[in-house]
């Protein structure tokens, strides 16, 4: 049985350069009070953050997400976080895990309203068991996001290529899909390309190449389509960005969702339309993303 609690990081020791951190975290139960009611993630979701899967103890691809953080922080206004000190929260969260598969959250707010420092804790829970639709894959329907394919450029204030954590958007657009009948959402520009998914990011399959949308502002660069791409390239595959017109959706031989804690899930339908799943991909690719990756 995996634990759930959270570690607690003091924003006034990320100011400072040390080797050791460890007395810079407060161990708090996840069923505790920890925040303040000013806080402004929950007020306003005003913050960014990341999800990392933990496999056996081992939490996947944790330079890629600390990376990301402090882009996301960067588009945000956020001051940059401390990467060695959230590097050693995590590790001391992960120290806790057993075996199984768990997810480690990294949360950095703009802090209290008025306050003089930001918030940031880390917390640590188990994970949704994922095995049936990491066998079975999801059906997914397109959704338009109402944006055209300029407008991270165009907005920058619309913050589209950072993590936050205002999700309710994202919400909405799985909650429309399952009205629609379907497992998940492809979002769409409002000039007809193919972006990603509320949670995850979209693989496709031609021949023996493998194209996702390029990762130009308007959506996050997935770590997981990363990680992906540097095994597929390993095994002599061609990999690439692009920009995907909608149409070409129908035309793949195969496409993927893929996110750090669910993992590799095959696409079996696209607006009601099956799909080919490539099963024996989709079996090598868990395998190899539950394998200890760094
Ligand atoms: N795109 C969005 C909008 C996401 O929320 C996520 C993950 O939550 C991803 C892509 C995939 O990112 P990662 O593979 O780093 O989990």
């Amino acid at each position: 049985m995996t634990g759930r609690f959270a570690l607690i990081i003091d924003p006034v020791a990320a100011e400072e350069q040390r080797s050791d951190y460890a007395d810079t975290f407060t161990q708090v139960d996840a069923a505790a009070p920890a925040l303040s009611v000013g806080e402004l993630s929950t007020q306003r979701g005003d913050g960014v953050f990341e999800s990392i899967g933990v496999v056996d103890g081992h939490a996947q691809e944790v330079v890629p997400h600390l990376e990301r953080l402090a882009h996301s922080a960067r588009l945000c206004d956020l001051p940059v976080p401390n990467l060695a000190q959230w590097r050693q929260a995590v590790d001391r969260a992960a120290a806790q895990l057993g075996a199984g598969e768990s997810v480690i959250k990294l949360i950095l707010s703009r802090g209290v309203e008025h306050g003089p420092t930001p918030t940031a804790w880390v917390t640590a829970a188990p994970a949704s068991d994922f095995s049936a639709v990491r066998e079975n894959g999801v059906s997914v329907v397109t959704l338009d996001r109402g944006y055209d394919l300029g407008a991270a450029e165009r907005a920058p204030w619309l913050l589209l290529g950072a993590k936050t954590l205002s999700y309710a958007v994202n919400m909405a657009a799985l909650r429309e899909a399952h009205r629609r009948g379907a497992d998940d959402a492809i979002f769409l520009s409002s000039d007809g390309f193919v972006l990603e998914a509320p949670t995850a990011s979209l693989i496709l399959r031609f021949g023996n190449g493998f194209m996702t949308p390029a990762p130009n502002g308007g959506i996050l660069h997935g770590t997981t389509q990363l990680s992906v791409y540097d095994y597929l390239a390993a095994q002599g595959f061609d990999v690439g960005y692009d920009r995907i017109p909608a149409t070409d959706l129908a035309q793949a031989d195969a496409a993927w969702l893929v996110s750090s804690v669910r993992l590799a899930a095959a696409i079996t339908a696209v607006d009601g339309e099956s799909l080919p799943i490539d099963h024996a991909l989709t079996g090598e690719l868990n395998r190899y993303l539950l394998s200890p990756r760094d």
